[in-house]
This record gives structure tokens, C-alpha cells and sequence, in this order.
């Protein structure tokens, strides 16, 4: 089937992608039992399955139980367990969306959901309670209103194009979709989160690259999770990219099974660089329904941390994300580095596990910030530095009074509000 032109033809894939347990056999070959088949068809009526032939042919089929590739795209009974601590929205997406498509939760971005579907469902999908819900790529008339909500927000500087995969849109679709955020002034770059590279390198045709090059300031971030994934096909669709100037970036999530072992991770970074993509993120396994078999401890992100600071260059390590369920977003995570700290010294340990002092100034004199840059010794002539500080940024800030962050329902607080 690689010989035949239809092979290199990313509908023909999305057409003839699988999405039955027989078909699945069929294609690689391998029999299930009958109590086996009844189990898969059972989790694909809570999570259905799609699988583009191309990324079924990276399957080893005498390895398949055990397979990344396997792993990733194939149902498994442990999807219908749900734990006391697993949500249908962990990171309450749908609830900071103040429009259809956007989920507004950092002060200066948006997600922007442009597609609700993607060529490969990924089985670790942290959406999954979304896959296959409404198939369909939206219409201009959908995206009109998330274009309305950006329009209307003069901080979003920064628009994340997601999914489901934005480039299941056709190229028309998607250069109409860029030409309308980069019409709004104050959005200064756009990024596009695809795992086309990985699951439908075929996706990035000439004429798709052609088109996204007309588009910069453009980012594009995919999601490897194996260095198997990285084949001389995704390759050569990485270097198309990277030659239109796209940076890249590659946001990995940590699956038990799958990629949690050091040498794997540090296996695949030093794959991704080689092929000019920056690792950016290695998520720890989000707290969504079904994703339970897939999770691993905390801890074994940090030693997988540890075993690449120091030990390999520095673009190749990426940062390491719990994103905290209810919304609270990305909150890195790493081995503690900083052993002591004393007036005018912090002792720090590296790598290899020298410990080692470094001394402060002992003549440091803060540059007291009013927000009059005008006065300032330091040159920032600008006059769009925001003008007002988020969370623990306002204890250190100068400008800003507050001493101490409250939550809600602290009770002390609660008792002194009663007692008055
Ligand atoms: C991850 C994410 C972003 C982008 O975060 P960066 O750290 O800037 O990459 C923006 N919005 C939402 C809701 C996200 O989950």
C-alpha cells in the first residue's frame, strides 16, 4: 500500500482511517479473542477510536500489546475505569469559556478551539469527554464568534489555534481563519497545536506550508511522545516547516506504558532537535475520565527531569507541567536545585551533584518601581507594560500594596468577618 500514490494523500487517510475492532484486525492482522473484542467494542461506545493507516503501520504487530504506537491509538478496558479523583473536565475548559470556542485563563492568551475532531484520537486525549461528540468542523459562522470574543479583548496578544486539530480544516478555511486574527491589532503572534506530524505527516503539503508562510508571526507546537514516532515521512514534514520559518515546539505527555523512562524521553528530545523542533512541555497525565492506566506518579517526572538538565543540551530539556485541575493552568514542576539559603549566600547543587555557594552582592540597590518608566534609570520607554500585577507578582511588586493572598473561604477570615 506505501507504493500506491494514494498513500501520500492525507484524505485518503482521514477517508480510510479505522475505526472499528475488525477493521483494526484486519489492517494489522492480529486476532483478538471473542471476550477480548467484546471488551474493546464496549470502551469504543464510551471513546471511539479513528486511526489513519499511516500511523497504524508504525505498529510492530509481533510487539503490538506493548507497542507505543499501539498504546496511543487502541482501546483499553482501563479507559472505562473511572477514579474518585478523575473529572470529565479537569481543567475546567468549559467553564472559563466566555465565548464558543475560547477559553480565556491566562491574562494575555486565548486557546481558540477551531476543529472538534482530529485525523487520530489519541487514547491519552485529555478532551476525550469531546472526541467524536460532534465530528464536524465548525463553520465560518462558529469561528466568527470566537473571532468577536478576540476582537473585543484588547489583551490577547497571543492566539492558540486548537482542537480537536486545526489543520482538519482545508488550507481556504485556515488562510481565512489566520488573514481574520492577524486583521485584529492587538493580537501579535498565533500558534497552531497539531499533532498532523505525528499522525498525518502527509498533511503538510507544499501547499499548506505555502500558505502558513504568508502568516508570521506563526508558531506551530506538535505532540510526539516516542522517538518512534519520529519517522523519515514526519521528518521530512518537519523540515518543510522549519524551512518556512515556523518555529517549533513538541509538547509531550508522560504516559505509563508508553514514554516513562528516562532514556525514552531523553531518546526522543534529542530526536526532536535533530529535526529543528525545541521540546517546550512534558505534561504529567491530566486527571480526565479514562486516562487512569496511563498515569504516572509525579515523581517520575521529576527523575526524568533530573536525568536531562546537565546531562544534554539545554534546548533539548523541556519544562515539565503539572496543569492544575480546576483551571489553574500549567504549573512547572522540577528537582529542587536550591540546597540552602543564607544572608548573602544560596548554595546550590548541580547535575552531577556538586554542591557549590553562590554570593550575592552585598551592594544591590533594587530599582524601585512606581510604573513612571519615564523616571527610570532602566530604558523602557513603553507604554504598554501592564499596569497591573496577577497573583504572587503583587507581593513582590512595589506598586502594589497587598501583603497576603486569602483564599475565599478561609475561615479565620470567615470568623473576623462574623465577629464585626
Ligand atoms: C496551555 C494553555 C495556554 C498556553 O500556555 P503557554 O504556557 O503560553 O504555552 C493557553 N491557554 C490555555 C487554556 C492553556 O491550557
Amino acid at each position: 500500500m506505501t507504493d500506491d500514490p494514494r498513500w501520500h494523500d492525507w484524505r485518503w487517510h482521514i477517508r480510510n482511517a479505522v475505526r472499528s475492532v475488525a477493521d483494526f484486525e484486519r489492517a494489522l492482522g492480529i486476532r483478538f479473542t471473542p471476550e477480548q473484542r467484546q471488551l474493546h467494542e464496549r470502551t469504543l461506545e464510551r471513546f471511539p477510536m479513528s486511526v489513519t493507516p499511516y500511523y497504524l503501520s508504525l505498529i510492530d504487530t509481533e510487539n503490538h500489546a506493548t507497542d507505543p504506537v499501539f498504546l496511543q491509538s487502541f482501546p483499553s478496558s482501563g479507559e472505562l475505569v473511572v477514579g474518585p479523583h478523575d473529572m470529565a473536565d479537569p481543567l475546567h475548559e468549559d467553564s472559563d469559556s466566555p465565548a464558543p470556542g475560547i477559553t480565556h485563563r491566562y491574562p494575555d492568551r486565548v486557546l481558540f478551539h477551531v476543529s472538534n475532531t482530529c485525523s487520530m484520537y489519541c487514547r491519552h486525549c485529555t478532551r476525550k469527554r469531546k472526541v467524536g461528540d460532534v465530528d464536524s468542523i465548525p463553520s465560518r459562522g462558529d469561528l466568527e464568534r470566537g473571532l468577536e470574543y478576540i476582537r473585543n479583548t484588547p489583551q490577547v496578544r497571543d492566539v492558540l489555534l486548537s482542537g480537536g486539530d486545526p489543520l482538519m480544516l482545508s488550507d481556504d478555511m485556515l488562510d481565512w481563519l489566520l488573514t481574520e486574527v492577524e486583521s485584529i491589532d492587538h493580537v501579535e503572534v498565533v500558534r497552531i497545536g497539531t499533532r498532523m506530524p505525528v499522525v498525518l505527516p502527509f498533511r503538510i503539503t507544499n501547499d499548506l506550508v505555502d500558505m502558513l508562510r504568508a502568516h508570521h508571526p506563526l508558531w506551530l507546537n506538535t505532540h510526539f511522545n516516542h522517538p518512534r514516532e519520529i519517522t523519515p515521512d514526519a521528518s521530512r514534514a518537519l523540515r518543510r516547516l522549519a524551512d518556512a520559518g515556523i518555529p517549533l515546539g513538541n509538547q509531550t505527555v508522560l504516559l505509563a506504558g508508553v514514554n516513562d523512562c528516562p532514556r525514552i524521553i531523553r531518546a526522543l528530545n534529542l530526536k526532536l532537535v535533530r529535526n529543528r523542533v525545541r521540546p517546550y512541555y512534558l505534561y504529567q497525565c491530566d486527571l480526565s475520565e479514562g486516562l487512569a492506566h496511563f498515569r504516572t506518579p509525579v515523581g517520575k517526572g521529576i527523575e526524568i527531569m533530573e536525568s536531562l538538565r546537565g546531562h544534554c543540551s539545554g534546548f533539548s530539556v523541556p519544562t515539565y507541567v503539572v496543569d492544575a485541575p480546576g483551571g489553574g493552568g500549567k504549573i512547572p514542576v522540577m528537582p529542587n536545585y536550591v540546597v540552602a539559603w543564607g544572608a548573602g549566600k544560596v548554595v546550590l547543587r548541580n547535575y552531577e551533584g556538586v554542591i557549590t555557594t553562590y554570593h550575592e552582592p552585598d551592594d544591590y540597590t533594587p530599582n524601585r518601581c512606581d510604573l513612571r518608566c519615564g523616571d527610570c534609570a532602566l530604558q523602557l520607554h513603553a507604554g504598554d507594560v501592564p499596569g497591573h500585577a496577577v497573583g504572587v507578582e503583587k507581593l513582590l511588586s512595589d506598586w502594589d500594596d497587598t501583603r497576603s493572598l486569602t483564599p475565599s473561604d478561609n475561615e479565620r477570615m470567615e470568623r473576623r468577618r462574623d465577629a464585626s
